[in-house]
């Protein structure tokens, strides 16, 4: 089969590959889509192997069941899903409660085995996962179920651990209008009244934040903060969802997020927010405010954001392309070309 490999740092390509073997507990899938994320961007980056062997990439996997492994239950050849990108142990204390995107088996601060990011992922024609973490999406499209693996479970999982925060009356702020942002305009509208303000470097993704539902767009920058600020009476923003997560941005959080607020960083851009222990006075952090460094999501946010796309009130946009044009697809997303999600079909 092909499949899009990672072979040495910063490099990827389309390569002939054994179509997996899947052991007792495994499904056969015949991927339908599978959508880029920045991540596979940060992963392309980063300056070491990840492993030995080329990696297959991609952990945003939509497909059909091809072949189901010998001591599999309750799953058929032919049904068609996602991959829960989360491949926890199922055993420690987080998983057992329903946590299974902070799963302990890994360490306090590492991430649970995720498709293509150490285990072969789904940027190719077939893919073997855990049958455990295969979602049903019933007849919802491929190009739009991808990112519902990723995009959406973890804008869901960031905005729904923030609901308390979102009451009719207060202010969301969503920095970062691409993958996960678009969709995070969605999930804010149809989950709650509040006003969402979309912050963004581009006026397309601003367009973009719009169309999606946001009812102020600002342009990214030095005088954002001020700008929220304006906007909320002095008070600042009861939530303060940031998919870009570089120092700029958690700066602008910090000078923005209202008292008892929520800041939640999602992008990995590895930026600091400067929360000190100072007493209050003039700007800075407001007393109360929480910062949550969120990852993923669990099997109840896919499951709830699958729902939101069948109703109609999610709709990814999407930026179709083969797989064999995945290296086009990927200069794209690192130009800031792509409005929405990139989506690869093999
Ligand atoms: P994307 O490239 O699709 O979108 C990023 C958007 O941020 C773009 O629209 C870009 O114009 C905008 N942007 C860049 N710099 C900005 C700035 N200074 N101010 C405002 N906007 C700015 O990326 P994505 O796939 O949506 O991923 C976003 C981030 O989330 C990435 O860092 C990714 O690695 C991370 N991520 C984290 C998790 C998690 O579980 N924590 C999961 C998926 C992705
Ligand atoms: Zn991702």
């Amino acid at each position: 089969m092909r499949a899009l490999q990672l072979t040495d740092p910063g490099v990827i390509e389309i390569r002939d590959v054994p179509v997996p073997e899947i052991g007792p507990s495994d499904l056969l899938i015949r991927v339908g889509a599978a959508g880029i994320c920045h991540s596979d961007l940060h992963l392309l980056h980063f300056p070491v192997k990840m492993r030995e062997e080329p990696l297959t990439i991609g952990h945003e996997i939509a497909g059909t069941i091809e072949a189901v492994g010998s001591e599999v239950d309750g799953r058929q050849v032919g049904e068609r899903g996602i991959v829960y990108l989360c491949w926890s142990c199922g055993v420690c204390r987080e998983c057992i409660s329903g946590n299974e995107n902070v799963c302990l088996a890994a360490g306090r601060t590492a991430m649970p085995p995720c498709p293509g990011l150490g285990p072969d992922g789904g940027m190719a024609e077939y893919v073997r996962i855990p049958a455990r973490s295969f979602v049903p999406i019933g007849d919802l499209d491929f190009l739009q179920a991808a990112p519902m693996a990723d995009a959406a479970l973890t804008s869901y999982h960031a905005i729904r651990g923030a609901k308390e925060h979102l009451r009719p009356g207060s202010t969301a702020v969503v920095i970062g209008v691409g993958g996960l942002g678009h969709v995070a305009v969605q999930i804010l509208r149809a989950l709650s009244a509040t006003r969402i303000v979309a912050v963004d470097l581009g006026q397309d993704q601003l367009d973009l934040a719009k169309r999606c539902g946001a009812d102020v767009t600002l342009e990214s920058g030095p005088d954002t903060a001020r700008q929220i600020l304006e906007l909320t009476g002095g008070r600042g923003a009861e939530a303060v969802f940031d998919f870009v997560g570089v120092d700029p941005t958690a700066q602008m959080a910090v000078e923005s997020v209202a008292p008892n607020g929520a800041y939640r960083m999602v992008g990995l851009g590895g930026g600091v927010p400067g929360v000190t222990a100072d007493p209050a006075g003039g700007p800075g952090w407001p007393w109360g405010a929480s910062v949550r460094k969120s990852y993923g999501g669990t099997r109840s946010d896919l499951v709830d954001s699958i729902a939101l796309a069948q109703s109609g009130r999610l709709t990814v946009e999407v930026d179709r392309f083969d797989l064999a044009d995945a290296r086009a697809a990927f200069d794209r997303l690192e130009a800031g070309k792509i409005r929405g999600r990139a989506v690869l079909v093999p």
